[in-house]
């Protein structure tokens, strides 16, 4: 398998960038050597967008995005691309940055849930409408969860910076809660990429984030539900 640049990873505001296409499978299973394109993992679903061949100007939408086997896939809606093929790649830029957005605004409110009444994310799904979280609690009030988003709110009202770094596997793991399952973490991987949000969340993460809080907006409470005895479901979104 040839390298694959992951561009998202080191900057994820670029919308596009030249690329050259090392793969098709099944016809419409696109393999590039470099790729601004997130492809669905963590709760943050894959950006679509479109191939535009650079030869002919025939362009190929972006579906959906995967990862298997450590290749990433960008699945198009036609078939016609060929290895070699030099293509424009470009994504759905309004559709990302509401994902980076989101993305964001979820490492903020899962800190301040854990800081504040010790609850424990269990499941999430990022979406551009709405985001929706999973944890288990005994019993739900509506009210103080409402003091949760409030103080979430206050703390990217804060403008916090957001970076990204790189750090070597023994450093991220000495990090408190950075690494969520360190017993799953693959031996391969050598060093970890950490998003670090002002003072308040340091985490291993592959995902997209905005580089400052104050692009949020602010966190909008849209509901809750219960699954079962102790298991809770809440949905937000970001406004603007
Ligand atoms: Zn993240």
């Amino acid at each position: 398998m040839q390298q694959q640049s992951a561009l998202y990873l080191l900057d994820s505001y670029l919308r596009s960038c030249e690329a050259e296409v090392i793969s098709v499978k099944e016809g419409r299973q696109v393999a590039l050597d470099r790729t601004v394109f997130y492809p669905r993992g963590g709760g943050q679903p894959s950006d679509t967008g479109k191939l535009v061949r650079k030869s002919d100007g025939r362009e190929f939408s972006v579906v959906s995005v995967s990862k298997a086997g450590g290749e990433i896939l960008h699945e198009v809606s036609q078939e016609g691309l060929q290895p070699k093929d030099k293509v424009e790649a470009e994504i759905d830029w309004e559709r990302r940055y509401r994902l980076m957005r989101m993305h964001t605004a979820g490492h903020i409110l899962s800190a301040i849930m854990y800081k504040s009444a010790g609850i424990l994310i269990t499941g999430n799904q990022i979406d551009i409408d709405k985001t929706r979280f999973d944890f288990s609690m005994e019993n739900f009030d509506r009210e103080a969860f409402q003091k949760l988003i409030d103080e979430a709110n206050a703390q990217i009202a804060r403008n916090l910076e957001v970076s990204i770094s790189f750090l070597p596997r023994e450093e991220a793991l000495k990090v408190e809660g950075a690494v969520k399952l360190a017993a799953a973490l693959p031996p391969e991987i050598k060093e970890l990429r950490m998003v670090k949000i002002g003072d308040i969340d340091w985490q291993a993460d592959g995902g997209t984030h905005v580089r400052n809080t104050s692009e949020i907006g602010r966190i909008v409470f849209l509901g809750a539900e219960n699954k079962g005895k102790s298991n809770r479901r809440i949905y937000y979104k970001v406004e603007p």
